[in-house]
């Protein structure tokens, strides 16, 4: 045959095949392993393989289909964490707690202003707010035709429900009797004190692990300063707000004016180095394989001051309602929103909610100022896919410019070492 004079130096495999495709269809054609050919069956090494393989062949089996299982699960264990609509119990999770803080918007709480005079003892009822809830594993429930109470939390372990009611301080409802305003707001005061003890212990059911322990303020939510884990987590959540601005580059081509009012005013000696070295993150964290290109991009396209808007907290959000997009200034870390053609049209500045992290303070610096120069100090600490290098060596003099100067005058532990080597050898020479 033609084919097999031309497949005369293939492979022996191949030629095999060849002969079966060449042979007449058979509609009953079986496929079997190869056998040991008969000649080889009595061999020792043959007989000792042989016998391993049937002694673990149950074994294999097992253990391939368990792996099998065990990949499906995984795979259908991580979305469900990451979806937020997990019930574990972290009160280590920074991203569990600023979900919850993400479930309260303007539609579903309201809580009336406080008096801020302290009369009840030691908890202030002006306490009571988003933050404090989230930090007691409770998010708020959204309005819906299921619920149309404002106020609605939900414990996201034991499930428990509590919906925080007031007394309106509405004027208009109590024009025909003779209510003081004072008495209104300080009876919503007590009620805020109550709240707040129901919030943190009383309201979960009796096994729910919320009542033994809560989310911690400092730590969790405020970030300690100077330590390596907090910049990680800073410097991660600043590039997925300048990733979202800079997606969202032509629907912030007019907001220019707007975003300014955000940021504040001023340039700084380090404005140049903040945006380069932010550039630099961004680069290697979003576009690693194409970050020569994109860079051109980036300089041609995005302004200045998109980067500091980004430090800020500030994301963009864009939703239609009505044929129409709105455009919403939103922030991950109060649930903060800003609608822009209304403060546009206004003036009106308005900021984070004034517990926001944002709003913070970081040792003695304003949050905005400890970060602006956390990121410019932080140029040697981007790994190569823009991952945080934690054990590169930082100086906290928190000043870039200045800090190689400062490093040399003080006190470096290396010299001081060697001076006292120097100063034995001299005493034990003489
Ligand atoms: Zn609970
Ligand atoms: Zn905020």
């Amino acid at each position: 045959m033609d084919s097999l004079n031309f497949a005369a130096n293939t492979p022996r495999v191949l030629n095999q095949c060849l002969a079966l495709l060449d042979q007449p269809a058979r509609p009953t054609a079986t496929f079997s392993v190869p056998l040991t050919p008969k000649k080889y069956e009595n061999h020792p090494d043959i007989q000792f393989f042989s016998s391993i393989k049937k002694k673990h062949h149950f074994e294999y089996h097992k253990l391939k289909k368990n792996s099998t299982r065990d990949a499906w699960l995984d795979k259908s264990t991580v979305p469900m964490i990451h979806s937020g609509k997990s019930t574990s119990f972290d009160p280590y999770s920074r991203a569990d707690l600023l979900h919850r803080i993400s479930t309260f918007n303007a539609l579903n709480w309201s809580i009336p202003p406080s008096s801020d005079l302290n009369e009840s003892g030691t908890v202030l009822p002006s306490t009571l707010n988003e933050l404090f809830c989230a930090l007691n594993g409770w998010a708020c429930e959204p309005i819906s035709r299921n619920n149309n109470f404002s106020n609605h939390l939900k414990c996201s372990v034991c499930e428990v429900q509590l919906i925080l009611r007031f007394n309106s301080v509405d004027e208009a409802s109590y024009g025909k009797f003779l209510f003081d305003m004072e008495d209104i707001v300080r009876l919503n005061d007590n009620l805020k004190v109550s709240y707040l003890s129901e919030i943190r212990h009383g309201a979960h059911s009796q096994s729910c692990p919320w009542k033994s322990l809560s989310c911690s303020l400092q730590g969790i939510y405020y970030m300690t300063p100077y330590v390596s884990a907090t910049n990680a987590t800073l410097v991660t959540e600043y590039l997925l707000c300048l990733k979202n601005l800079i997606d969202n580059l032509p629907a912030l081509e007019n907001m220019g004016a707007f975003c300014q009012t955000l940021v504040p005013s001023g340039t700084s000696e380090l404005d140049e180095h903040f945006v380069r070295v932010s550039k630099m993150w961004f680069l290697d964290r979003f576009y690693t394989d194409t970050k020569e290109n994109f860079a051109a991009v980036l300089d041609f396209v995005c302004p200045p001051w998109i980067y500091k808007v980004a430090a800020l907290g500030w994301k963009l959000s864009l939703q239609s309602h009505q044929e129409d997009t709105v455009l919403l200034m939103t922030c991950d870390c109060c649930n903060q929103r800003l609608f822009v053609e209304q403060h546009m049209a206004e003036g009106v500045v308005h900021s984070h909610k004034p517990w926001c992290m944002h709003m913070s303070y970081m040792g003695q610096m304003s949050f905005y100022e400890y970060f602006y120069r956390l990121i410019a100090l932080l140029e040697k600490s981007i790994g190569p896919h823009g991952e945080y290098l934690v054990d590169q060596e930082l100086s906290f003099d928190m000043d870039p410019l200045t800090n190689n100067r400062k490093r040399r005058e003080s006190f470096d532990i290396n010299d001081g070492l060697d001076r006292l080597t120097k100063l034995r050898k001299m005493y034990f020479v003489s």
